[in-house]
């Protein structure tokens, strides 16, 4: 078997509950091997149903997933070696930490001696040597999740899924924990599936991200050309932040394209990223991070198809940076966001304004039905 060969495989899974909706449509996925995956989506989106069927605590409905090139169908969870931690670290209250972290050691009928010093070294990895002793319900939020994490590493499994396993923790233990269980996964070199609806995290934590919605990956890739270059309007919309125009695509030359928006009955230049018909319904998406802010005087090209009148109606200080918000047309807001070094060039509040932006970065999609 080469080393190369996905760890994973799903080919053409699907699955319903009620014979009705499809809550996993016709899903195809390489996991590689030694990865960070993490699928994300709104809640309901089937993330959890895709992490079950590769559990096998689910069966699909269609289709056949392969754990390094063997499918798995006819192989029942204990049998397929996958660590498993979930958002409610289900910890057994009456076994102490060292117990808990043995427990899928001695159901798979490890010897005692050998399950100790396992154990000790499970705890090591996830920094709490020295509490094995100790009962669940001496320990925080985040160390009992670190349990929950050790407990999954302790049989040293191929495969680690984890279906949000920070939830319950508040904002900055869960990212401290994001960057352990990130360097833990480096350290170990085991491949790691991780479920999250939230979309800082699956930024910060992988090596890459299949967006789900409606059952089905809109989206595979890197966090970086993810965030960049979104392929449609659902996930330039879920993930990162937006500024979004509804318009009609007027014309196409290669992949540069003129959208009427109903701004002031305006039209401005854009990439088209996926085919839309001349006449159809249009999403532009712009980074706040990516557009830029001047006096409505100091305009360069009056012409330029990349900008569009507003009032600065506030600058919001954040510390690292400045916000101003902008009403178009009376009514539509429009976020811009700019580092710091730049907040005593902005414009005054009240005053006439353009906002402006270069072509690649005003990012047109099919609307979403
Ligand atoms: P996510 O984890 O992305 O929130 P889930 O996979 O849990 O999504 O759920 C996807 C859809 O499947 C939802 O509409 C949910 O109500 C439905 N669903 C999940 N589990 C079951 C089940 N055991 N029986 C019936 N419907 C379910
Ligand atoms: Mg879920």
């Amino acid at each position: 078997m080469s080393t190369t060969e996905p760890i994973v495989r799903f080919v053409g899974i699907g699955k319903t509950y009620d014979g009705v909706s499809r809550v996993v449509d016709k899903l195809d996925l390489d996991i590689e091997r030694g990865e960070f995956l993490t699928l994300l989506g709104p809640s309901g989106s089937g993330k959890t149903t895709t992490l079950m069927l590769l559990a096998g605590f689910e069966t699909p409905t269609a289709g056949e997933i392969l754990l390094e090139g063997k499918p798995l169908s006819r192989v029942p969870p204990y049998q397929r070696n996958i660590g498993m931690v979930f958002q409610n670290y289900a910890l057994f209250p009456h076994m102490s930490i060292a117990e808990n972290i043995g427990f899928p050691l001695s159901v798979r009928g490890v010897a005692g001696a050998d399950i100790a010093k396992r154990v000790e070294r499970a705890l090591d990895m996830v920094q709490l040597s020295g509490f094995g002793h100790r009962r669940p319900s001496q320990l925080s939020g985040g160390q009992q999740q670190r349990v929950a994490v050790a407990r999954a590493l302790v049989f040293e499994p191929k495969l680690i899924l984890m279906d949000e396993p920070l939830g319950a923790l508040d904002k900055q233990l869960r990212e401290q924990m994001q960057l352990e269980i990130r360097r833990l996964h480096q350290r170990l070199g085991v491949t790691m599936v991780y479920v999250t609806h939230d979309q800082s995290e699956a930024l910060t934590m992988s090596d890459r991200i299949a967006v789900f919605h409606r059952g089905s990956i809109q989206q595979l890739d890197k966090p970086e050309p993810m965030y960049e270059y979104p392929k449609n309007a659902f996930v330039a919309r879920f993930i990162g932040e937006n500024n979004r125009l509804e318009g009609t695509l007027e014309s196409v030359r290669d992949d540069r394209c003129t959208i009427h928006v109903a701004i002031g009955d305006s039209r401005i230049e854009g990439t088209l990223v996926e085919p839309v018909p001349n006449g159809g319904a249009v999403t532009v998406s712009l980074r706040p991070e990516r557009v830029q802010i001047r006096d409505s005087g100091h305009t360069i090209d009056g012409h330029s198809g990349c900008q569009l009148p507003g009032l600065l109606q506030e600058i919001i200080y954040l510390g690292d940076h400045v916000r101003a918000r902008v009403v178009m047309a009376g009514t539509h807001e429009f976020m811009v966001k700019r580092p710091i070094s730049e907040a005593h060039t902005l414009p005054r509040i009240g005053s006439p304004v353009e906002v402006f932006w270069a072509p690649e970065h005003c990012r047109a999609f099919a609307r979403e039905s």
